[in-house]
């Protein structure tokens, strides 16, 4: 028995990317119906969580949702640096019930969420896209629409189904426990750098509130073959750099995911089709933080898609435009945070002693919009003209590609 449903837009994925969308588009007006393969909103956690907190204020996620940060710490096999300020600006979400918060948002609106419902192919009708064919509980399910939106994540089903792009080649495979530990610092993050962390990325320690953190580890692929589990197994093991001071460790959930990590290579928009978030490649690469660009675009992907079927003009042409917008406002500076990274992938042990030292003379705002990848022009030019530290000139010198 196949069971059939009609909708203006379909959206695939209930990450932040894909509640985003639905909510934006049912609050302009649009019958939405929002697919998630899971029995629950984030039952599974793919991510470390790590956002801002201007961010977070500017989509109303509720201050319960994250644990703040106000301390930046480093260590690479010999150094270690700390860029503290007196009001936070980072946080570290509470994953599911910010994801949760985002998927009831969009319930809210008026947005029909179907759970425990496998996207596995796309319906066609003159070799554009109207909608898609899930499973759920053995069902078939056909949904037609005017309007797609592909945020399924690192899988892009959709667009994949649509035989439009191939899997990621270049992307972050990441390993993390929650766990409960004896001594933290609540408002204090680390960041782990040098090849007894990761030969290709870096390690950490989110603290998530006052006795519970998550430490991980984050490995470049094809840069490097190693596993991050097996190397975060290990460096729990023999309690590596600041994992010592934590004292006990009781393990409480285990969390893995990939990121894409090809820049902003693919094309976003199709007839009758939207990509957002991980499934579209956004994602800052000097740390691999995609959740925040996820709702930022995933807002702006439901109202354009909300325009196009009020117009009635759903074609590839007219949602252009909304590649346009977030090109405009974030290709630059991920091209820039991509030759950050570059150098990073070619430091050795003794390389990444210097480079802490010079992260260390950033000011905390300076640091910041470093790590966010906030890389306007003319701050680049600023700094790399007239940073009173010779070595910070350098390096933003090679952000600006002189
Ligand atoms: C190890 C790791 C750590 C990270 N840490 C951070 C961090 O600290 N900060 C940060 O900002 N970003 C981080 N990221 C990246 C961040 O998680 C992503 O950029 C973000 O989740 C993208 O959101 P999304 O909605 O596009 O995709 P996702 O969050 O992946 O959501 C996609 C949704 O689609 C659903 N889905 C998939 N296929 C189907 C299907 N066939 N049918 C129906 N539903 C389907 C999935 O179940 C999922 O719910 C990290 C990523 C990894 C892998």
């Amino acid at each position: 028995m196949v069971k059939e449903f009609d909708y203006d837009l379909v959206v695939v994925g209930a990450g932040p990317a894909g509640s985003s969308a639905a909510y934006a588009a049912a609050k302009n007006g649009c019958n939405v119906a929002l697919i998630e393969k899971e029995k629950v909103v984030a039952e599974t956690v793919r991510t470390s969580g790590v956002t801002w907190i201007d961010y977070c204020k500017e989509f109303g996620i509720p201050e319960d949702c994250y644990n703040p940060i106000r301390s930046y710490k480093f260590c690479s096999p010999k150094n270690t640096a700390s860029i503290s300020e007196e009001i936070p600006k980072a946080a570290v979400l509470n994953v599911r019930k910010t994801y949760r918060f985002l998927a009831e948002q969009a319930k809210e609106s008026g947005v029909d969420i179907f759970l425990d419902t496998t996207v596995n192919d796309i319906i066609k009708t003159n070799e554009n896209i109207s909608g898609v064919k899930a499973n759920s509980n053995n069902e078939e399910l056909l949904f037609h629409s005017k309007m797609v939106i592909d945020a399924s994540g690192f899988g892009s089903v959709v667009v994949k189904s649509l035989g439009k792009v191939e899997q990621w080649e270049r992307f972050g495979v990441g390993a993390e426990y929650e766990v409960d530990v004896e001594h933290v610092d609540s408002d204090s993050w680390w960041l782990m750098v040098g090849q007894m962390y990761s030969p290709a990325g870096y390690a950490w320690i989110f603290p998530v509130s006052k006795n519970r953190v998550r430490i991980g580890v984050g490995v470049g692929k094809p840069e490097s073959e190693i596993d991050p589990t097996k190397r975060l197994d290990e460096m729990i093991k023999n309690k590596l750099g600041p994992i010592k001071d934590l004292g006990k460790l009781s393990n409480k959930e285990f969390h893995y995911g990939l990121i894409p990590n090809e820049g902003l290579t693919r094309k976003t928009v199709y007839d009758n089709l939207i990509l957002v978030g991980d499934s579209a490649g956004m994602a800052n690469p000097l740390v691999l933080e995609g959740i925040r660009y996820a709702i930022k675009y995933g807002r702006l992907a439901g109202n354009i898609s909300a325009t196009a079927l009020h117009t009635g003009n759903t074609s590839e042409k007219f949602l252009e435009r909304y590649e346009q917008v977030w090109k405009k406002e974030i290709d630059a500076k991920i091209n820039s945070a991509h030759k950050v990274q570059k150098r990073w992938l070619n430091l050795t042990d003794d390389d990444w002693d210097k480079e802490i030292t010079i992260i260390s003379e950033l000011t905390s705002d300076e640091f910041l919009d470093f790590i966010r990848a906030d890389f306007s022009i003319s701050k680049i030019i600023k700094l790399a003209t007239h940073h009173p530290k010779l070595a910070v000139r350098q390096l933003f010198n090679i952000v600006r590609g002189g």
